[in-house]
């Protein structure tokens, strides 16, 4: 029987030198086991996107695929993002499963046991859900609770909320991914776009290795962003519905001044409803035209049509 690489571990790695070693002796080891679960001759793939790394992170990188063939490396030209570094990483996947994985440790490589049990049950997805995020900072837990309440409320297409990047998907999965044109990649909304045959398996989320944590607040932002965009126009065609409110609200108040004032005729000086409604609905419409900037910000860069990413040089491939 011929090796056939059963299983592609994707890690991008920004500035991670300290936890490398750590996560291919950890991942080491349940690779193996999660092989046993499957036929002789199966094999499994490391490929580590280095995202523009400024630390030693390619020097440690270089030497472990020069001493174990399994391990491969693809060196962005720069930092693009974690998910820019993992559409690099599922494109040269040649595992019939592919799981995406942090390096720090924070997605224990031993739910990766359970995922491929599931997996050679049939399923063709399987999220790991995170069941305790102690470990996360407080305000990481709060803004990630409200993002998946609000997304989900919004959203075509729900995700379900505490499952991150760390999933196993097969290669019929992959190949849709892959297909996805988008250049703004959301890829947990991608993720769960693509659908097939869908298992969870819990776990709990570990502190960080090593290193420090690669998310600003602002990044974090502009995902959320991304992903809510991605994924409904709904902020866009909300406002058609409230300028028509407004709208039939102002067209009212102004018939009954009019009657008021033909009846009655002109008492006070109207200043404070005047400014109120033209700063009202400038505001109205200064907001509406941020969220139409949202989205036409969005199609500018998607018809740009640049590519997701720039390779810079591989190894082991
Ligand atoms: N990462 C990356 N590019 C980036 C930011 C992060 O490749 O621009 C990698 C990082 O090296 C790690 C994973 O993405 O393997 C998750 O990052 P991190 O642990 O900093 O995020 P957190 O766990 O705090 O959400
Ligand atoms: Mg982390």
């Amino acid at each position: 029987m011929t090796d056939r690489i059963a299983l592609s571990l994707i890690v991008p790695v920004l500035n991670e030198e300290a936890a490398i070693g750590l996560f291919l002796d950890e991942s080491g080891v349940v690779l193996d086991q999660a092989l046993a679960l499957l036929d002789d001759g199966a094999t499994a793939e490391w490929i580590f996107v280095n995202d523009g790394s400024t630390d030693a992170t390619e020097v440690v990188l270089r030497a472990r695929a020069k001493a174990d063939s399994r391990i491969k490396v693809i060196n962005l030209s720069r930092n693009f993002g974690k998910e820019p570094a993992l559409a690099a990483g599922l494109d040269h996947a040649s595992g019939d499963a592919v799981i995406p994985i942090d390096v720090d440790l924070q997605d224990p490589p031993e739910v990766i046991i359970d995922m491929v049990s599931a997996w050679r049950d049939g399923a063709q997805v399987v999220n790991a859900r995170r069941v305790d995020r102690s470990t996360d900072s407080l305000s990481k837990r709060v803004s990630s609770s409200w993002f998946y309440k609000l997304y989900n409320r919004v959203a075509d297409q729900p995700i379900p909320e505490n499952v991150g990047d760390f999933r196993l998907m097969d290669r019929q999965a992959v190949d849709v991914v892959r297909q996805l044109p988008e250049q703004s990649r959301f890829n947990k909304g991608l993720f769960s776009w693509v659908g097939f045959k869908v298992v969870t398996v819990d776990y709990e989320r570990a502190a960080r290795s090593a290193g420090t944590s690669k998310w600003r607040a602002w990044k974090l932002w502009n995902l959320a962003l991304d992903g809510i965009t991605a994924s409904t126009t709904m902020p866009l065609r909300i406002w058609t519905y409230v300028g028509a409110v407004i709208a039939t609200i102002a067209f009212l108040y102004a018939l009954f001044v009019i009657i008021y004032t033909v009846v009655f005729g002109a008492d006070t000086p109207g200043f404070a409803s005047i400014i109120v409604a033209i700063l009202g609905l400038g505001g109205l419409q200064l907001l509406s035209l941020g969220i139409m900037g949202e989205y036409v910000g969005r199609i500018a860069t998607e018809v740009r049509g640049r590519p997701l990413y720039v390779v810079a040089s591989k190894v082991g491939f």
